[in-house]
């Protein structure tokens, strides 16, 4: 059995408790932090403490680390929609940036040995319109979102510098998988699947110029976006990782493979992109592959998310 605890922010939300679950089956100490906005308590396993904090409380979230005394935080909460960010800025870096520095803060004051942090490759680089983005690419920030997550890998950055708190940065695709909300404004796999179930047709946004298939998403599977963090949490680790899969998928392609994972036939409608939205973004995963082996496959991820669906609808 370790002794090293792992307090994970967002921990109620999809990411966040895949992360919980695979840190359990590593024998860590695990605990939730999270304010349920978009989250659910049945998402935190069983047993596993839940505290039900707003990151943008300083107070709230000191106490909840002062509490839990975590080795290791992994950072998950955040105001994750990048159309929400174009149409509240504020109210995003509130969560992103400000809560992100409260927890960096009661780091600081306990005895927290390494923040793993949830960025984002799918928005950080910007439009990628050939090949792949590596993680010495240049970021260029489209969105409010994207560019709150820069600035809070930056402050990471200057923490590991100012007062020595060790810090790992992963940037993640876009990200599908069980228990991801088909309510919110991201998450096309959850969207798709609920809307192919109920026989109500899905929407490409196409592409402005280009107008076909919809905007082309390297899409990664929840479980190795949770072994990412895992392996993270701990030892020598990049202190900036890709989580992808370098494959290129359009929306429809997407569409059309989870339809025909879940056994239903697709219908589509064509509409207009959404502000903040990119045309392309793909990651390079050679850093990935070296340090965690192969991702999954989309065919193999969308099977195993049917199943998982499948499994929800009896
Ligand atoms: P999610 O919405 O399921 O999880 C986020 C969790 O954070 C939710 O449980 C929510 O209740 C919680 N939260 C939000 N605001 C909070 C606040 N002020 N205080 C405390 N908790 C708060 O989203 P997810 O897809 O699991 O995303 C997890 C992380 O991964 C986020 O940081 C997101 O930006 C990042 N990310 C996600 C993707 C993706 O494709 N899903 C891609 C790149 C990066």
């Amino acid at each position: 059995m370790r002794n090293e605890r792992m307090l994970v922010t967002g921990g109620a939300g999809f990411i966040g408790s895949h992360i919980i679950e695979a840190a359990l089956a590593q024998g860590w100490s695990v605990a939730a932090l999270d304010d349920l906005s978009g989250g659910h308590r049945e998402n935190v396993p069983a047993g596993v403490p839940l505290y039900e904090v707003d990151i943008r409380s300083g107070e709230s979230v000191r106490a909840a680390v002062a509490d839990f005394q975590p080795t290791v935080i992994s950072h998950q909460a955040a105001q994750a929609s990048v159309s929400v960010s174009v149409r509240e800025p504020v109210f995003d870096a509130e969560v992103n940036i400000i809560g992100g520095l409260n927890v960096l803060g009661a780091a600081l004051e306990s005895d927290v040995q390494r923040i793993v942090f949830a960025s984002t490759g799918g928005a950080i680089y910007g439009e990628v319109p050939q090949g792949t983005a590596d993680e010495h690419t240049a970021e260029w920030p489209y969105s409010p979102y994207a560019t709150s997550k820069l600035a809070f890998e930056k402050y990471l950055e200057t923490f590991q510098q100012q007062y020595g708190l060790d810090s790992v940065v992963l940037r993640y695709a876009n990200v599908y998988g069980p228990r991801q909300n088909p309510h919110g404004e991201a998450g096309v796999v959850a969207i798709f699947a609920e809307r192919l179930l109920s026989g109500q047709p899905l929407q490409i946004n196409a592409r402005s110029e280009l107008g076909d298939g919809g905007c082309l998403r390297d899409y990664v599977y929840v479980g190795d976006v949770a072994r990412a963090n895992i392996a993270a949490a701990s030892g020598d680790f990049p202190r900036r990782l890709n989580v992808g899969t370098a494959t290129e998928t359009s929306t429809q392609d997407l569409g059309d493979q989870l339809a025909q994972a879940l056994g239903v036939e697709a219908t589509l409608t064509f509409a207009s992109a959404r502000a903040g939205d990119l045309q392309r973004s793909v990651l390079d995963d050679a850093l990935f592959r070296q340090v965690l082996g192969a991702p999954l496959s989309l065919a193999e991820g969308l099977k195993r998310t049917a199943q998982w669906i499948r499994s929800q609808s009896l």
